[in-house]
C-alpha cells in the first residue's frame, strides 16, 4: 500500500478492532466489488478507502471484485478503467483481483444443493405475475402454483434450464422461504434467469445466470470475507444473505456491514445517470473534466491525496447525509496550494504597452515558486515593452475600491516594475483594445523605489515570450445543488465550461501530462492528460483560488 494509515475512527473500525481484540478473527479480509457497468465515482472512493483502509491499517487484505453477474450491461472498457481508479487512489489488491463469475460453477452446484433439499424450486410464472403474487408491505404474498414441484422435476428443470432448452423468461430459480414474510426480499427471491448470451469473462458456457443476491454472499463465503461493507439500500437484504449461508455448505461465514452512502451536491452519482450524460453528449466521455468519476475528477486535476482527505473529512456512519461540493473543492485547494509552484498565466488577455521602455530591451526577474516554500525554487521570468493584462484588471473608469489599473492609476506588475496608465486605445465598437502605461523604472525588486507601495497587484506575461494555449475553464456541472427528479438534466450549468486561448509564461510549454500549477490570482490548473503535446499544453482549470458558489445569489 503507498497510502499512510487514517487517524479518524468509525463504527465499523471499532467493530473491526474489537473482532481481532476477541480473538473472533485473526486477520481480517475486506472487499470492495464494484459492478463494471460504468466508471467509478466520487461515491466508489468512499467504498474504496473504507474497505482498503481498513485492510491496510489492520494488516489485513482487500480483494478487489467485479460483480459481474449481469452478462448484458458490462464492458471491458469498464473492469480496465475501474482497476486503473483503483490504483490511482493508491490502493493495492496485492493479487487478489477476483470476479463473481469465477464461482458459477460452484454456485450452480449450490443451487442444486438448495432443490435437493427442497428450498429452491423452478418456478414457470411470469415477471409480471412474480411481482403481483409477492404482496405488499401491509398484505402477504400469495404462493405459486409451482411451489410444492418434487425434488426430481425441479432438479430437471434447472438442469434444462441451464442446458438452454427454455426461452429467456420463461423460467426462473427461486429460494423457498416464505411468502408471508414481513421482509420482502425472503418471499421467494429469484436466485437464477435464463439470459441467452454470452459472458464477457466467462464466454458461452451459460444460459442461466444467479442474481446480485444469490451470488454476493457466497463469493464473500468462498474468499473467506471477514466483513462484507456495502451501503445501507442493502441493510433489508442481509436476513437474505445469511439464510443463503445459514443453508449452504460455505467454507466460511462472513458478516454482512452497512454504511450510509456518498451523496454530493450539485452532482449525480447514480451510473445510469451518468451514463446517459455520456451517451447524450452533455458531456465529453466518462472521463470528462466536469464528471464526478474517478478518471473525471484526476483529468480536472484532483490528486488521489486531496480525495483520500475528502474521504476522511466525510467519515462513515449510518445515517443519510448530503455533503458539500464545497468540501471537495476545498480538500483539492488545500492540497494544491502546498504543492503546486505558482506561475503566471493570463486568461483574457489585454496588450499594455508601456511607452517609456525601449522597444529591444528585455529584463529578467526571479520570481519564487511557491510564496511560502522557499525549497520550490526560483525562476527567471522576462519582461518587455509590450505584455498582457487581464482584461479584468482594467477599467477605464474604476468603480469605488476598484485598485487595480485605470486610467490615470498605477499599479505593480507582479515581479517587476510599477506602471501608471496614461491612455487607451478603442477598437470602432469602443472597446478598450491596448492601454498605454509609462513605467517607474526604479521600482523592481532590488531597485531604489522597490519598496514604493501602490494599492494593487497584478500578474501579467510578456507578449514578445509568451506562449498561447488553450485553457480550459470548468465549473460545476449542475447549477442546482440537488439533480433530481425526471427533469434532472434541465439543471446541468450553461457555463460549465469555457474555453479560452490564453497567455503563458514560456516555462509552461513543456509541462507534462497531468502536471499540475497555481495560475496566481486564478486558481489551480492541470495539464490535460489526453490532449496535451509535447510544446502545447493544454490547460484544465482543477479550481477556483475562492469559492465563488458559497456567496449568497448565485
Ligand atoms: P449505482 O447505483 O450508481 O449503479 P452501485 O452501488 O450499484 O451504484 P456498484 O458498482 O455496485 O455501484 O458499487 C460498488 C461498491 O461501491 C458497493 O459496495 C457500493 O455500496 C459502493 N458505492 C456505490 N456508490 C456509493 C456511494 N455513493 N457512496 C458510498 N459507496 C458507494
Ligand atoms: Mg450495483
Amino acid at each position: 500500500m503507498t497510502t499512510e494509515p487514517t487517524h479518524v475512527t468509525n463504527f465499523l473500525r471499532n467493530i473491526v478492532e474489537e473482532d481481532l481484540k476477541s480473538g473472533k478473527h485473526k486477520t481480517i479480509v475486506t472487499r470492495f466489488p464494484p459492478e463494471p457497468n460504468g466508471y467509478l465515482h466520487i461515491g466508489h472512493a468512499k467504498s474504496i478507502c473504507l474497505n482498503f483502509g481498513l485492510a491496510r491499517d489492520f494488516g489485513g487484505r482487500c480483494h478487489l471484485r467485479f460483480d459481474d453477474t449481469n452478462p448484458v450491461k458490462e464492458e471491458t472498457e469498464y473492469i480496465e478503467s475501474i482497476k486503473e481508479s483503483v490504483s490511482w487512489l493508491g490502493f493495492d489488491w496485492g493479487g487478489h483481483m477476483y470476479y463473481a463469475s469465477d464461482y458459477f460453477d460452484q454456485l450452480y452446484m449450490w443451487a442444486e444443493h438448495l432443490i435437493s433439499q427442497g428450498k429452491a424450486y423452478v418456478d414457470d410464472l411470469t415477471a409480471e405475475q412474480i411481482r403481483e403474487y409477492r404482496g405488499t408491505l401491509t398484505e402477504p404474498g400469495k404462493e405459486s402454483p409451482h411451489r410444492n414441484r418434487s425434488v426430481e422435476e425441479n432438479l430437471d428443470l434447472f438442469r434444462r434450464m441451464r442446458e438452454g432448452e427454455f426461452p429467456e423468461g420463461s423460467k426462473v430459480l427461486r429460494a423457498r422461504i416464505d411468502m408471508a414474510s414481513p421482509n420482502m426480499n425472503l418471499r421467494d427471491p429469484v436466485m437464477y434467469r435464463i439470459i441467452h448470451a454470452p459472458h464477457p469473462h466467462v464466454g458461452d458456457k451459460w444460459r442461466i445466470y444467479p442474481m446480485y443476491d444469490y451470488a454476493h454472499g457466497q463469493s464473500d463465503a468462498i474468499e473467506g470475507i471477514t466483513h462484507s461493507i456495502c451501503t445501507l439500500e442493502f441493510e433489508d437484504h442481509r436476513p437474505l444473505y445469511e439464510w443463503f449461508l445459514e443453508n449452504l455448505p460455505v467454507p466460511h461465514k462472513p458478516r454482512q456491514y452497512e454504511f450510509s452512502r456518498l451523496n454530493l451536491t450539485y452532482a449525480v452519482m447514480s451510473k445510469r445517470k451518468l451514463l446517459q450524460l455520456v451517451q447524450d453528449g452533455d458531456v465529453a466521455g466518462w472521463d470528462d473534466p466536469r464528471m464526478p468519476t474517478l478518471m473525471g475528477l484526476r483529468r480536472r486535476g484532483y490528486t488521489p491525496e486531496s480525495i483520500r482527505s475528502f474521504c476522511e473529512r466525510i467519515g462513515v456512519g449510518r445515517s443519510d447525509s448530503w455533503i458539500e461540493m464545497g468540501l471537495l473543492e476545498e480538500c483539492v485547494r488545500e492540497d494544491l496550494n502546498e504543492r503546486a509552484p505558482r506561475a503566471m498565466a493570463v486568461l483574457r488577455p489585454l496588450k499594455l504597452v508601456i511607452e517609456n521602455y525601449p522597444e529591444d530591451r528585455v529584463d529578467e526577474f526571479e520570481a519564487a515558486n511557491h510564496p511560502q516554500k522557499p525549497e520550490m525554487g526560483t525562476r527567471k521570468i522576462s519582461f518587455c515593452r509590450e505584455v498582457y493584462i487581464e482584461q479584468d484588471d482594467f477599467m477605464e473608469e474604476p468603480v469605488k475600491g476598484f485598485h487595480r489599473l485605470a486610467l490615470g492609476q498605477e499599479v505593480r506588475l507582479r515581479n517587476a516594475y510599477i506602471v501608471k496608465c496614461t491612455d487607451v486605445v478603442k477598437d470602432a465598437a469602443g472597446n478598450v483594445t491596448e492601454v498605454r502605461c509609462t513605467y517607474d523604472p526604479d521600482t523592481h525588486t532590488g531597485g531604489p523605489a522597490a519598496g514604493r507601495k501602490v494599492k494593487g497587484t497584478i500578474h501579467w506575461v510578456s507578449a514578445r515570450h509568451a506562449l498561447a494555449a488553450e485553457v480550459r475553464l470548468y465549473d460545476r456541472l449542475f447549477a442546482d445543488p440537488n439533480p433530481s427528479g425526471d427533469d434532472w438534466k434541465s439543471c446541468l450549468n450553461s457555463k460549465s465550461v469555457e474555453v479560452v486561448t490564453a497567455m503563458l509564461e514560456p516555462g509552461l510549454r513543456n509541462a507534462a501530462p497531468e502536471e499540475r500549477v497555481q495560475f496566481e490570482r486564478q486558481g489551480y490548473f492541470c495539464a490535460d492528460m489526453k490532449d496535451s503535446r509535447p510544446g502545447a499544453p493544454v490547460f484544465n482549470r482543477t479550481v477556483t483560488l475562492r469559492d465563488s458558489w458559497s456567496k449568497p445569489g448565485k
